[in-house]
């Protein structure tokens, strides 16, 4: 058995109804055999109201509706951020092939080419976050890479 908020369209009248299936609710709907308790209106719709589905047909009239959780922490991932990791993936794994591991060197070797000690290349590497740092108060641009990534020197 299904629940519904229907509403009729003379009075907007609130009432609830009880339906074998919600097939049925249109049937009877389409026939006009479903009437508002208050008017007499047959022309009733749907209340803008999810349907409560009930395990018994003798649900207590009191009963509290469910809280709803404001949100839910395994809610699905907002497809704009999806869209924006993935972009962010594509351009990291089209910027590794060209780019040269060079370890924990990451940030002398970052230092030595912008002094122009060392040629300019794509490089990439481990640092710490106090080197990382230091790069960036000397004007050094580094990024840190978004996605997981596995050193070539940890793969077997
Ligand atoms: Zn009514």
């Amino acid at each position: 058995m299904i629940v519904f908020d229907l509403c009729c369209s003379a009075g907007d009248h609130r009432f609830e109804a009880w339906f074998a299936s919600s097939e049925s609710f249109a049937d009877q709907q389409a026939r006009g055999l479903i009437a508002c308790p208050v008017c007499g209106d047959d022309d009733v719709r749907k209340a803008v109201m999810a349907p409560r589905v009930g395990a018994k047909s003798n649900r207590q009239a009191s009963a509290a509706p469910a809280p709803v959780p404001a949100e839910t922490p395994n809610a699905p991932v907002p497809e704009a951020i999806r869209a924006a990791l993935a972009a962010i993936a594509s351009k990291q794994a089209e910027m590794l092939p060209r780019s040269r591991w060079v370890g924990r060197d990451f940030a002398a070797a970052a230092r030595a080419m912008h002094e122009g000690r060392a040629p300019e290349d794509m490089i990439h590497g481990q640092t710490s976050p106090e080197e990382a740092q230091a790069l960036h108060d000397d004007g050094i641009a580094a990024i840190p890479l978004l996605v997981p990534f596995v050193p070539p020197d940890a793969v077997n």
